[in-house]
Protein backbone atom coordinates (compact mmCIF):
# COMPACT_ATOMS: atom_id res chain seq x y z
CA UNK A 1 0.00 0.00 0.00
CA UNK A 2 0.71 3.46 -0.23
CA UNK A 3 1.64 5.60 2.29
CA UNK A 4 0.48 9.50 3.02
CA UNK A 5 3.47 11.56 4.27
CA UNK A 6 4.20 10.29 7.76
CA UNK A 7 2.68 6.94 9.15
CA UNK A 8 3.86 5.04 12.36
CA UNK A 9 5.53 1.56 11.36
CA UNK A 10 2.54 -0.20 13.06
CA UNK A 11 -0.01 1.46 11.01
CA UNK A 12 0.98 0.19 7.70
CA UNK A 13 0.09 -2.96 5.93
CA UNK A 14 3.08 -4.74 4.61
CA UNK A 15 3.62 -6.41 1.24
CA UNK A 16 6.29 -9.40 0.64
CA UNK A 17 6.68 -8.86 -2.91
CA UNK A 18 9.62 -11.13 -3.41
CA UNK A 19 7.80 -14.19 -1.43
CA UNK A 20 4.92 -13.55 -3.27
CA UNK A 21 6.73 -13.36 -6.68
CA UNK A 22 9.09 -16.43 -6.75
CA UNK A 23 8.92 -19.76 -5.47
CA UNK A 24 9.79 -20.21 -1.60
CA UNK A 25 9.74 -23.39 1.01
CA UNK A 26 9.51 -23.66 4.35
CA UNK A 27 11.21 -26.20 5.98
CA UNK A 28 12.74 -26.68 9.18
CA UNK A 29 13.42 -22.70 9.91
CA UNK A 30 15.99 -22.86 12.22
CA UNK A 31 17.74 -26.42 10.93
CA UNK A 32 21.52 -25.29 8.69
CA UNK A 33 20.58 -27.54 5.78
CA UNK A 34 20.76 -27.09 1.49
CA UNK A 35 17.35 -25.36 0.12
CA UNK A 36 16.88 -26.93 -3.51
CA UNK A 37 14.62 -25.14 -6.11
CA UNK A 38 13.54 -22.19 -3.89
CA UNK A 39 14.67 -18.07 -3.95
CA UNK A 40 13.63 -17.87 -0.45
CA UNK A 41 12.97 -19.79 2.81
CA UNK A 42 10.50 -18.67 5.36
CA UNK A 43 12.15 -18.12 8.69
CA UNK A 44 10.59 -16.33 11.32
CA UNK A 45 13.43 -14.01 13.29
CA UNK A 46 14.19 -15.47 16.75
CA UNK A 47 12.65 -13.09 19.34
CA UNK A 48 15.53 -11.56 21.19
CA UNK A 49 15.56 -10.20 25.14
CA UNK A 50 15.44 -6.42 25.25
CA UNK A 51 14.69 -4.35 22.24
CA UNK A 52 16.33 -0.94 22.42
CA UNK A 53 16.32 1.32 19.63
CA UNK A 54 19.63 2.78 19.58
CA UNK A 55 19.47 5.06 16.70
CA UNK A 56 16.85 5.82 13.71
CA UNK A 57 17.99 7.44 10.08
CA UNK A 58 15.06 10.32 10.11
CA UNK A 59 16.21 10.87 6.88
CA UNK A 60 15.34 7.56 5.24
CA UNK A 61 12.26 7.43 7.76
CA UNK A 62 11.29 10.76 5.64
CA UNK A 63 12.18 9.49 2.56
CA UNK A 64 9.80 6.04 3.49
CA UNK A 65 6.99 8.02 4.37
CA UNK A 66 7.46 7.24 8.40
CA UNK A 67 6.59 8.72 11.01
CA UNK A 68 9.02 9.20 13.74
CA UNK A 69 9.58 5.99 15.85
CA UNK A 70 7.25 5.21 18.82
CA UNK A 71 7.40 2.79 21.76
CA UNK A 72 6.90 -0.35 19.66
CA UNK A 73 9.28 0.22 16.93
CA UNK A 74 12.19 -1.72 18.94
CA UNK A 75 9.95 -4.79 19.30
CA UNK A 76 9.40 -4.67 15.41
CA UNK A 77 12.68 -3.95 14.45
CA UNK A 78 14.27 -6.80 16.60
CA UNK A 79 11.98 -9.12 14.83
CA UNK A 80 9.93 -9.71 18.03
CA UNK A 81 6.81 -8.47 16.84
CA UNK A 82 5.74 -9.47 13.09
CA UNK A 83 3.07 -6.70 12.00
CA UNK A 84 0.56 -7.70 9.31
CA UNK A 85 1.40 -8.12 5.66
CA UNK A 86 4.66 -8.95 6.52
CA UNK A 87 6.25 -12.89 5.64
CA UNK A 88 9.64 -12.83 7.17
CA UNK A 89 12.32 -14.95 4.42
CA UNK A 90 15.46 -15.44 4.02
CA UNK A 91 16.96 -15.77 0.63
CA UNK A 92 19.06 -18.82 -0.89
CA UNK A 93 22.11 -17.84 -2.94
CA UNK A 94 25.84 -19.27 -3.24
CA UNK A 95 28.93 -17.22 -4.36
CA UNK A 96 33.09 -17.25 -5.44
CA UNK A 97 34.75 -15.83 -2.12
CA UNK A 98 37.88 -15.09 -2.86
CA UNK A 99 38.12 -16.21 -6.00
CA UNK A 100 36.60 -19.73 -4.93
CA UNK A 101 33.30 -21.03 -5.44
CA UNK A 102 31.72 -21.77 -2.01
CA UNK A 103 28.31 -23.49 -2.90
CA UNK A 104 25.21 -22.08 -0.82
CA UNK A 105 25.70 -19.57 1.27
CA UNK A 106 22.42 -17.93 1.40
CA UNK A 107 21.50 -15.33 4.53
CA UNK A 108 22.19 -16.95 7.06
CA UNK A 109 21.46 -14.28 9.39
CA UNK A 110 19.32 -11.39 7.38
CA UNK A 111 15.49 -11.93 7.60
CA UNK A 112 13.46 -9.52 4.93
CA UNK A 113 10.20 -8.83 6.87
CA UNK A 114 8.49 -7.72 4.05
CA UNK A 115 7.77 -4.69 1.77
CA UNK A 116 6.51 -1.31 1.77
CA UNK A 117 5.73 1.76 -0.78
CA UNK A 118 6.84 4.81 -0.27
CA UNK A 119 4.96 8.05 -0.78
CA UNK A 120 6.79 8.59 -4.21
CA UNK A 121 5.93 5.21 -5.19
CA UNK A 122 9.41 3.33 -4.44
CA UNK A 123 9.18 0.14 -2.75
CA UNK A 124 11.59 -1.14 -0.23
CA UNK A 125 12.39 -4.06 1.40
CA UNK A 126 12.80 -3.83 4.81
CA UNK A 127 15.48 -6.61 6.43
CA UNK A 128 17.06 -7.52 9.55
CA UNK A 129 20.50 -8.16 10.07
CA UNK A 130 21.39 -10.29 12.77
CA UNK A 131 18.00 -11.46 13.13
CA UNK A 132 18.95 -15.02 13.76
CA UNK A 133 19.30 -18.34 12.23
CA UNK A 134 17.93 -19.55 9.37
CA UNK A 135 18.49 -22.56 7.33
CA UNK A 136 21.55 -21.01 5.83
CA UNK A 137 23.58 -19.81 8.96
CA UNK A 138 25.70 -22.78 8.44
CA UNK A 139 27.86 -23.12 11.65
CA UNK A 140 27.42 -19.40 12.81
CA UNK A 141 24.48 -17.78 15.19
CA UNK A 142 22.64 -15.75 13.27
CA UNK A 143 23.51 -12.65 15.19
CA UNK A 144 25.29 -9.58 15.66
CA UNK A 145 27.51 -7.45 16.78
CA UNK A 146 26.95 -4.01 18.16
CA UNK A 147 30.97 -3.02 16.18
CA UNK A 148 29.82 -4.01 12.85
CA UNK A 149 25.93 -3.15 12.83
CA UNK A 150 27.02 0.34 14.08
CA UNK A 151 29.25 0.75 11.36
CA UNK A 152 26.75 -0.34 8.74
CA UNK A 153 24.39 2.10 10.06
CA UNK A 154 26.09 4.62 9.52
CA UNK A 155 28.09 4.04 6.76
CA UNK A 156 24.76 2.93 4.25
CA UNK A 157 23.51 6.50 5.31
CA UNK A 158 26.77 8.03 4.93
CA UNK A 159 27.48 6.56 1.39
CA UNK A 160 23.95 7.46 0.92
CA UNK A 161 24.40 11.42 1.64
CA UNK A 162 27.95 11.01 -0.13
CA UNK A 163 25.58 10.01 -3.43
CA UNK A 164 27.18 6.67 -3.69
CA UNK A 165 24.31 3.85 -4.92
CA UNK A 166 23.99 2.17 -1.93
CA UNK A 167 21.32 -0.23 0.56
CA UNK A 168 20.23 1.63 3.40
CA UNK A 169 19.80 1.51 7.16
CA UNK A 170 16.39 2.80 8.70
CA UNK A 171 17.77 1.68 12.09
CA UNK A 172 19.76 0.44 14.65
CA UNK A 173 18.78 -2.03 17.73
CA UNK A 174 20.28 -3.25 20.81
CA UNK A 175 19.14 -6.79 21.25
CA UNK A 176 20.17 -6.96 25.38
CA UNK A 177 21.95 -9.85 24.42
CA UNK A 178 25.60 -10.78 24.01
CA UNK A 179 27.17 -12.66 21.29
CA UNK A 180 30.61 -14.32 20.93
CA UNK A 181 33.06 -13.34 18.83
CA UNK A 182 36.73 -14.25 17.81
CA UNK A 183 37.15 -10.64 16.27
CA UNK A 184 40.49 -11.64 14.90
CA UNK A 185 40.33 -15.39 14.42
CA UNK A 186 43.35 -15.86 17.05
CA UNK A 187 41.54 -17.72 19.63
CA UNK A 188 40.24 -14.74 22.27
CA UNK A 189 36.90 -14.63 21.69
CA UNK A 190 34.82 -12.54 23.67
CA UNK A 191 31.02 -11.64 24.53
CA UNK A 192 30.14 -8.57 22.87
CA UNK A 193 27.06 -6.79 22.89
CA UNK A 194 24.51 -7.80 19.88
CA UNK A 195 22.90 -5.24 17.43
CA UNK A 196 20.21 -5.46 14.88
CA UNK A 197 20.64 -3.22 11.75
CA UNK A 198 17.40 -2.82 10.06
CA UNK A 199 18.64 -2.44 5.99
CA UNK A 200 16.31 -0.90 3.12
CA UNK A 201 16.59 -1.91 -0.12
CA UNK A 202 14.62 -2.61 -3.23
CA UNK A 203 16.30 -5.58 -3.68
CA UNK A 204 18.57 -7.79 -1.59
CA UNK A 205 19.26 -9.71 -4.84
CA UNK A 206 22.89 -10.45 -5.45
CA UNK A 207 25.01 -11.73 -8.20
CA UNK A 208 24.71 -15.41 -5.78
CA UNK A 209 21.44 -15.72 -6.28
CA UNK A 210 21.77 -16.74 -9.85
CA UNK A 211 25.21 -18.28 -9.19
CA UNK A 212 23.34 -21.04 -6.96
CA UNK A 213 20.61 -22.33 -9.47
CA UNK A 214 23.23 -22.21 -12.54
CA UNK A 215 25.80 -24.24 -10.14
CA UNK A 216 23.01 -26.47 -9.80
CA UNK A 217 21.57 -26.93 -12.91
CA UNK A 218 17.73 -25.65 -11.84
CA UNK A 219 17.60 -23.03 -15.24
CA UNK A 220 13.85 -23.09 -14.05
CA UNK A 221 14.32 -21.01 -11.23
CA UNK A 222 17.34 -18.91 -13.15
CA UNK A 223 15.08 -17.98 -15.44
CA UNK A 224 12.09 -16.82 -12.72
CA UNK A 225 14.27 -15.04 -10.83
CA UNK A 226 16.12 -13.11 -13.84
CA UNK A 227 13.09 -12.26 -14.99
CA UNK A 228 11.39 -11.14 -11.86
CA UNK A 229 14.08 -8.60 -11.74
CA UNK A 230 14.14 -7.22 -14.80
CA UNK A 231 10.51 -6.91 -14.81
CA UNK A 232 10.57 -5.10 -11.17
CA UNK A 233 13.96 -3.51 -11.21
CA UNK A 234 15.01 -2.72 -14.94
CA UNK A 235 12.03 -0.73 -16.26
CA UNK A 236 13.98 -0.14 -19.13
CA UNK A 237 14.18 -3.45 -20.04
CA UNK A 238 11.34 -4.97 -22.54
CA UNK A 239 10.34 -7.67 -20.70
CA UNK A 240 9.42 -9.52 -23.41
CA UNK A 241 11.97 -9.25 -25.83
CA UNK A 242 14.17 -12.29 -25.91
CA UNK A 243 17.30 -10.80 -26.26
CA UNK A 244 16.34 -9.46 -22.91
CA UNK A 245 18.81 -11.59 -20.27
CA UNK A 246 21.91 -9.82 -22.58
CA UNK A 247 20.58 -6.21 -21.91
CA UNK A 248 19.99 -7.04 -18.81
CA UNK A 249 23.96 -8.11 -17.79
CA UNK A 250 24.69 -5.30 -19.95
CA UNK A 251 23.01 -2.99 -17.85
CA UNK A 252 24.27 -4.32 -14.64
CA UNK A 253 27.65 -4.29 -15.78
CA UNK A 254 26.94 -0.43 -16.35
CA UNK A 255 25.68 0.26 -12.58
CA UNK A 256 28.84 -1.63 -11.03
CA UNK A 257 31.11 0.30 -13.32
CA UNK A 258 29.35 3.47 -12.25
CA UNK A 259 29.69 2.04 -8.34
CA UNK A 260 33.51 0.87 -8.89
CA UNK A 261 33.86 4.95 -9.70
CA UNK A 262 31.99 5.92 -7.47
CA UNK A 263 33.99 3.83 -4.20
CA UNK A 264 37.33 5.23 -5.69
CA UNK A 265 36.18 8.67 -5.74
CA UNK A 266 35.28 8.50 -2.32
CA UNK A 267 38.22 6.03 -0.89
CA UNK A 268 35.92 3.44 -0.16
CA UNK A 269 37.17 -0.21 0.55
CA UNK A 270 34.57 -2.63 0.59
CA UNK A 271 37.02 -5.46 1.98
CA UNK A 272 35.16 -8.38 0.60
CA UNK A 273 33.82 -8.43 -2.59
CA UNK A 274 32.74 -11.83 -2.83
CA UNK A 275 30.42 -12.36 -5.16
CA UNK A 276 27.33 -12.90 -2.85
CA UNK A 277 28.27 -9.47 -1.60
CA UNK A 278 27.84 -7.82 -5.30
CA UNK A 279 24.29 -6.26 -5.32
CA UNK A 280 22.38 -6.78 -8.72
CA UNK A 281 21.32 -3.56 -8.57
CA UNK A 282 24.78 -2.07 -8.85
CA UNK A 283 24.14 -0.65 -5.04
CA UNK A 284 27.25 -0.80 -2.31
CA UNK A 285 25.74 -4.09 0.08
CA UNK A 286 27.18 -5.89 2.49
CA UNK A 287 28.76 -3.52 5.16
CA UNK A 288 31.65 -5.79 6.45
CA UNK A 289 35.41 -5.48 7.05
CA UNK A 290 35.11 -2.43 4.97
CA UNK A 291 37.67 0.76 5.49
CA UNK A 292 37.72 4.17 4.27
CA UNK A 293 41.31 5.10 2.74
CA UNK A 294 43.17 7.85 5.18
CA UNK A 295 46.47 7.60 4.18
CA UNK A 296 46.22 6.95 0.03
CA UNK A 297 47.30 4.06 -0.81
CA UNK A 298 46.25 1.90 -3.80
CA UNK A 299 47.45 -1.58 -1.52
CA UNK A 300 44.58 -0.48 1.63
CA UNK A 301 42.58 -2.79 2.97
CA UNK A 302 41.18 -2.68 6.34
CA UNK A 303 40.47 -6.86 6.32
CA UNK A 304 42.99 -8.56 7.76
CA UNK A 305 41.86 -12.10 6.75
CA UNK A 306 42.37 -10.91 3.14
CA UNK A 307 46.00 -11.36 3.52
CA UNK A 308 46.98 -11.11 -0.47
CA UNK A 309 45.34 -7.53 -1.19
CA UNK A 310 42.76 -8.90 -3.43
CA UNK A 311 39.88 -6.51 -2.30
CA UNK A 312 42.33 -3.77 -1.87
CA UNK A 313 41.25 -0.48 -2.56
CA UNK A 314 42.65 -0.46 -6.03
CA UNK A 315 42.00 -3.60 -7.48
CA UNK A 316 38.40 -3.31 -6.49
CA UNK A 317 37.23 -2.25 -10.29
CA UNK A 318 39.22 -5.01 -11.92
CA UNK A 319 37.33 -7.80 -9.09
CA UNK A 320 33.70 -5.84 -9.81
CA UNK A 321 35.11 -7.70 -13.41
CA UNK A 322 36.06 -11.13 -12.08
CA UNK A 323 32.91 -10.98 -10.48
CA UNK A 324 30.56 -10.33 -13.43
CA UNK A 325 32.22 -12.70 -15.20
CA UNK A 326 31.02 -15.42 -12.85
CA UNK A 327 27.89 -13.75 -13.12
CA UNK A 328 27.81 -14.21 -17.11
CA UNK A 329 28.68 -17.88 -16.79
CA UNK A 330 25.46 -17.95 -14.61
CA UNK A 331 23.71 -16.77 -17.28
CA UNK A 332 24.88 -18.22 -20.24
CA UNK A 333 22.00 -21.13 -19.96
CA UNK A 334 19.62 -17.76 -19.93
CA UNK A 335 21.69 -16.14 -22.99
CA UNK A 336 22.88 -19.31 -24.52
CA UNK A 337 25.39 -16.79 -26.65
CA UNK A 338 28.68 -15.81 -25.24
CA UNK A 339 29.54 -12.61 -27.40
CA UNK A 340 26.08 -11.35 -26.50
CA UNK A 341 27.35 -11.74 -22.53
CA UNK A 342 30.86 -10.63 -23.70
CA UNK A 343 29.39 -7.45 -24.92
CA UNK A 344 27.76 -6.65 -21.60
CA UNK A 345 31.49 -7.23 -20.18
CA UNK A 346 33.05 -4.60 -22.90
CA UNK A 347 29.92 -2.42 -21.51
CA UNK A 348 31.32 -3.22 -17.90
CA UNK A 349 34.94 -1.61 -19.40
CA UNK A 350 33.91 1.27 -21.55
CA UNK A 351 31.10 2.68 -18.52
CA UNK A 352 34.19 2.32 -15.62
CA UNK A 353 36.77 4.24 -17.91
CA UNK A 354 34.01 7.03 -18.97
CA UNK A 355 32.82 7.20 -15.03
CA UNK A 356 36.00 7.05 -13.61
CA UNK A 357 37.64 10.02 -15.93
CA UNK A 358 34.69 11.75 -15.58
CA UNK A 359 34.77 11.51 -11.68
CA UNK A 360 38.25 11.84 -11.15
CA UNK A 361 38.39 15.07 -13.33
CA UNK A 362 35.98 16.40 -11.43
CA UNK A 363 37.94 15.52 -8.20
CA UNK A 364 40.26 18.34 -9.36
CA UNK A 365 37.72 20.80 -10.88
CA UNK A 366 38.07 19.53 -14.39
CA UNK A 367 35.06 17.73 -16.82
CA UNK A 368 36.28 15.62 -19.55
CA UNK A 369 37.28 16.93 -23.36
CA UNK A 370 39.29 15.60 -25.91
CA UNK A 371 42.79 17.17 -24.16
CA UNK A 372 45.75 14.98 -24.65
CA UNK A 373 47.03 13.92 -21.75
CA UNK A 374 43.86 13.60 -19.99
CA UNK A 375 43.67 10.09 -19.11
CA UNK A 376 47.18 10.67 -17.24
CA UNK A 377 46.52 13.94 -15.13
CA UNK A 378 44.80 12.26 -12.33
CA UNK A 379 46.97 9.07 -12.38
CA UNK A 380 50.46 11.16 -12.17
CA UNK A 381 48.74 13.12 -9.08
CA UNK A 382 47.93 9.79 -7.62
CA UNK A 383 50.92 8.55 -7.94
CA UNK A 384 52.98 11.32 -6.47
CA UNK A 385 50.75 11.11 -3.08
CA UNK A 386 52.08 7.80 -2.66
CA UNK A 387 55.53 8.91 -2.18
CA UNK A 388 54.72 10.89 1.15
CA UNK A 389 52.03 10.24 3.73
CA UNK A 390 48.58 12.18 2.44
CA UNK A 391 45.24 12.31 3.64
CA UNK A 392 43.44 11.66 1.00
CA UNK A 393 40.44 13.26 1.94
CA UNK A 394 41.62 16.03 3.05
CA UNK A 395 44.08 16.64 0.25
CA UNK A 396 41.71 17.01 -2.05
CA UNK A 397 39.49 19.47 0.07
CA UNK A 398 42.60 21.69 1.14
CA UNK A 399 43.27 21.32 -3.52
CA UNK A 400 40.24 23.23 -3.57
CA UNK A 401 42.49 26.71 -1.66
CA UNK A 402 44.96 26.56 -3.83
CA UNK A 403 44.95 29.19 -6.44
CA UNK A 404 46.51 27.29 -9.72
CA UNK A 405 46.79 30.90 -11.11
CA UNK A 406 49.18 32.08 -8.12
CA UNK A 407 51.23 28.56 -7.33
CA UNK A 408 54.41 29.16 -5.13
CA UNK A 409 58.16 29.89 -6.83
CA UNK A 410 59.52 26.97 -4.85
CA UNK A 411 57.91 24.66 -2.13
CA UNK A 412 53.97 23.43 -1.75
CA UNK A 413 51.09 25.90 -1.71
CA UNK A 414 50.65 26.43 2.25
CA UNK A 415 47.33 25.38 1.82
CA UNK A 416 48.26 21.76 1.63
CA UNK A 417 50.48 21.03 4.58
CA UNK A 418 46.98 20.16 6.15
CA UNK A 419 46.86 17.36 4.39
CA UNK A 420 50.10 15.82 5.03
CA UNK A 421 50.97 13.26 7.89
CA UNK A 422 54.51 14.36 7.99
CA UNK A 423 54.38 18.26 6.73
CA UNK A 424 57.92 18.96 8.39
CA UNK A 425 59.45 16.08 6.22
CA UNK A 426 58.19 15.93 2.87
CA UNK A 427 60.63 13.86 0.61
CA UNK A 428 62.18 16.43 -2.08
CA UNK A 429 60.63 13.76 -5.18
CA UNK A 430 57.97 14.43 -3.94
CA UNK A 431 57.66 17.94 -3.63
CA UNK A 432 59.06 18.32 -6.94
CA UNK A 433 56.68 15.76 -8.39
CA UNK A 434 53.57 17.33 -6.88
CA UNK A 435 54.70 20.54 -8.02
CA UNK A 436 55.17 19.69 -11.51
CA UNK A 437 52.03 18.18 -11.05
CA UNK A 438 50.42 21.62 -10.09
CA UNK A 439 51.89 23.09 -13.50
CA UNK A 440 50.11 20.83 -15.62
CA UNK A 441 46.69 21.51 -13.48
CA UNK A 442 47.05 24.72 -13.23
CA UNK A 443 47.97 24.85 -17.99
CA UNK A 444 44.95 22.11 -18.17
CA UNK A 445 42.37 24.60 -16.17
CA UNK A 446 43.90 27.34 -18.37
CA UNK A 447 43.57 25.64 -21.30
CA UNK A 448 39.99 24.40 -20.74
CA UNK A 449 39.17 28.31 -19.35
CA UNK A 450 37.45 26.62 -16.43
CA UNK A 451 37.28 29.62 -14.13
CA UNK A 452 37.67 29.38 -10.40
CA UNK A 453 34.56 29.42 -9.23
CA UNK A 454 33.31 26.85 -11.73
CA UNK A 455 36.25 24.80 -10.54
CA UNK A 456 35.77 25.15 -7.19
CA UNK A 457 32.64 24.66 -7.30
CA UNK A 458 32.46 21.19 -8.85
CA UNK A 459 36.27 19.76 -6.82
CA UNK A 460 33.50 21.25 -3.36
CA UNK A 461 30.54 18.74 -4.71
CA UNK A 462 33.26 16.05 -5.80
CA UNK A 463 35.54 15.62 -2.92
CA UNK A 464 33.82 15.03 0.55
CA UNK A 465 34.61 17.18 3.21
CA UNK A 466 33.97 14.27 5.85
CA UNK A 467 33.51 10.88 5.63
CA UNK A 468 33.20 8.32 8.02
CA UNK A 469 36.77 7.02 8.99
CA UNK A 470 37.36 4.25 10.59
CA UNK A 471 39.14 5.64 13.60
CA UNK A 472 35.36 7.57 14.16
CA UNK A 473 33.31 4.68 14.18
CA UNK A 474 35.47 2.93 16.36
CA UNK A 475 35.34 5.87 19.05
CA UNK A 476 31.77 6.44 18.06
CA UNK A 477 31.34 2.20 18.64
CA UNK A 478 33.33 2.02 22.11
CA UNK A 479 31.12 5.28 23.28
CA UNK A 480 27.84 3.08 22.27
CA UNK A 481 29.10 -0.39 24.27
CA UNK A 482 29.57 2.62 27.26
CA UNK A 483 25.99 3.57 26.89
CA UNK A 484 26.77 6.80 24.87
CA UNK A 485 25.45 7.51 21.66
CA UNK A 486 25.88 11.18 21.56
CA UNK A 487 29.25 10.76 19.29
CA UNK A 488 26.92 8.12 16.74
CA UNK A 489 24.75 10.98 16.30
CA UNK A 490 26.91 13.38 16.07
CA UNK A 491 28.34 11.12 13.25
CA UNK A 492 25.10 11.21 11.75
CA UNK A 493 24.50 14.57 11.77
CA UNK A 494 28.02 15.69 10.27
CA UNK A 495 27.83 13.24 7.53
CA UNK A 496 24.31 13.77 6.45
CA UNK A 497 26.02 16.69 4.40
CA UNK A 498 29.11 15.61 3.76
CA UNK A 499 29.88 18.05 1.15
CA UNK A 500 29.46 21.18 3.19
CA UNK A 501 32.44 22.59 5.28
CA UNK A 502 31.14 22.31 8.70
CA UNK A 503 33.34 23.91 10.78
CA UNK A 504 31.50 23.05 14.40
CA UNK A 505 32.57 19.44 13.47
CA UNK A 506 35.88 20.80 12.34
CA UNK A 507 37.20 17.54 14.74
CA UNK A 508 35.97 14.96 12.30
CA UNK A 509 37.57 16.16 9.09
CA UNK A 510 41.02 15.91 11.09
CA UNK A 511 43.54 13.53 10.33
CA UNK A 512 43.60 10.24 11.52
CA UNK A 513 45.64 10.45 15.14
CA UNK A 514 48.75 8.86 15.24
CA UNK A 515 46.73 5.80 17.79
CA UNK A 516 44.42 4.82 15.43
CA UNK A 517 47.42 3.56 12.83
CA UNK A 518 47.41 0.35 13.90
CA UNK A 519 44.50 0.33 16.41
CA UNK A 520 42.07 -2.74 16.05
CA UNK A 521 38.88 -1.60 14.00
CA UNK A 522 40.32 1.59 12.67
CA UNK A 523 42.77 0.10 10.41
CA UNK A 524 42.53 -3.79 11.21
CA UNK A 525 39.24 -5.57 11.00
CA UNK A 526 37.90 -8.98 9.94
CA UNK A 527 35.23 -11.02 8.64
CA UNK A 528 33.99 -11.72 12.45
CA UNK A 529 30.92 -9.51 12.72
P1 LIG B 1 29.76 -12.21 4.35
O1 LIG B 1 30.76 -12.54 3.29
O2 LIG B 1 30.33 -11.73 5.63
O3 LIG B 1 28.72 -11.29 3.83
O4 LIG B 1 29.00 -13.56 4.76
C1 LIG B 1 29.15 -14.78 4.11
C2 LIG B 1 28.08 -15.74 4.51
O5 LIG B 1 28.15 -16.02 5.91
C3 LIG B 1 26.66 -15.26 4.27
O6 LIG B 1 25.91 -16.37 3.85
C4 LIG B 1 26.23 -14.79 5.64
O7 LIG B 1 24.83 -14.83 5.80
C5 LIG B 1 26.91 -15.78 6.53
N1 LIG B 1 27.13 -15.28 7.89
C6 LIG B 1 28.01 -14.35 8.28
N2 LIG B 1 27.94 -14.16 9.61
C7 LIG B 1 26.97 -14.97 10.07
C8 LIG B 1 26.40 -15.23 11.36
N3 LIG B 1 26.84 -14.63 12.45
N4 LIG B 1 25.40 -16.13 11.44
C9 LIG B 1 24.96 -16.77 10.35
N5 LIG B 1 25.45 -16.59 9.12
C10 LIG B 1 26.44 -15.70 8.97
MG1 LIG C 1 27.45 -11.20 2.60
Amino acid sequence: MTLSASTPISAIRFDHHFARHLPGEDGPPLVPRQVHSACWSYVPPTPVAEPRLLAWSDALAGTLGLAAPDDSVAAVLAGNRLLPGMKPVAACYGGHQFGQWAGQLGDGRAIVLGDLTAPDGQRWELQLKGAGLTPYSRRADGRAVLRSSLREYVCSEAMHHLGVPTTRALALVGTGEAVLRDMFYDGRAEMEPGAIVTRVAPSFVRFGNFEIFASRGDHERLRQLADYVIRHFFPEIDPNDPERHAQWFAEVARRTAVLMAHWLRVGFVHGVMNTDNLSILGLTIDYGPFGWIDVFDPDFTPNTTDRGGRYAYAQQPAVAQWNLMRLAEALLPLVGDQEALAAGLEDYGDTFEQEWRRQALAKVGLVPGAARGEETLVAELLGALTLTEVDTTRFFRALIEVNPNALPDDGLPAALTGSFYTPDRLPDGFIRRLRDWLGAWAARLDADGVDDATRRTLMASTNPWIIPRNYLLQEAINAAAAGDLSLLETLMTATREPYREQPEHGHLAARRPDWARHAPGCSALSCSS
